[in-house]
């Protein structure tokens, strides 16, 4: 078969992506859980202050079935755009099936248990975050103050190196024009443009107003519990403390940041 010159530079292109991915993935294993995390749960080195978690509680969300409030709540808060062709949507929390986020966790016992009822995912902001390893502009990083893996959009070239580094499909990329598809414009939250990556920000601007994440606070079944894994009486720390939870693809050692109470 012959190559053309089009077709080598795609490969390339491709291959420097994977390796790219390779290597984030190698340093996350190598490093595994963060240094307080492995001292027990306390702050036993480094800089870091806190990190903010989640614990999802799926039987809570399994009594409300069809319920998105959590996501038309992020989505106003964050200018999230509602893009109809799937090939450019926009994600920072959705729902997908628990056979899709918990392909090695299923049964046919649990799968029973959890249809018509998909279970909300986001960006899990990890410990050691693979997207952060392969940004080349420095445009996604960790908080050392908190954990949150945030974003700068004007910082970020478009890339995608940290879509193909992320095991979670937790970023979109803006294919189109994202302001064209708002309906309404949340004054207090920047939009973003095209040829730009985005994803969940825990709520950083929310947080620092002494708000909780959006998500949470509409949750009806009150299924959504945040806040500081270092500190035992914060509400992630109690709901992860009284019930048993999963977390998605704990093995590539990224240790991700939201838990799910089953
Ligand atoms: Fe990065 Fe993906 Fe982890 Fe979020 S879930 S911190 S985007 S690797």
């Amino acid at each position: 078969m012959k190559i053309t010159r089009k077709d080598f530079l795609r490969l390339s292109g491709l291959g420097v992506l994977a390796a790219g991915a390779a290597r984030a993935f190698e340093a996350a294993r190598a490093t595994g859980e963060t240094a307080w995390r492995a001292g027990g749960g306390t702050k036993s080195s480094g800089t870091q202050k806190k990190q903010y978690a989640m614990a999802i509680d799926l039987r809570k969300c399994r009594q409300h079935p069809g319920c998105d409030l959590c996501m038309k709540a992020c989505r106003a808060a964050h200018n999230v755009p509602v893009i109809p062709d799937p090939r450019h949507e926009v994600k920072w929390i959705w729902n997908a099936p628990f056979a899709e986020v918990f392909p090695i966790q299923q049964s046919a016992y649990t799968q029973r248990n959890y249809t018509g009822s998909p279970l909300p995912v986001l960006c899990n902001h990890c410990d050691q975050p693979p997207c952060v390893e392969v940004c080349p502009t420095g445009a996604t990083w960790k908080r050392p103050e908190d954990g949150i893996v945030m974003m700068d959009w004007h910082r970020c070239i478009g890339c995608k190196y940290c879509m193909v580094a992320c095991p979670y499909e937790a970023r979109s990329f803006n294919f189109v024009d994202p302001r064209a598809f708002l309906e309404h414009i949340h004054p207090d939250f920047p939009t973003r443009s095209m040829g730009v990556v985005e994803k969940c920000d825990f709520c950083a601007e929310r947080l620092a107003a002494d708000k909780p994440p959006a998500c949470a606070e509409a949750c009806p079944a009150n299924a959504i519990a945040f806040g500081d894994l270092a500190d035992p009486g914060s509400p992630v720390s109690l709901a992860l403390g009284s019930s048993f939870s999963i977390r998605r693809k704990p093995e590539l050692g990224t240790g991700p940041n939201i838990y799910y109470l089953v």
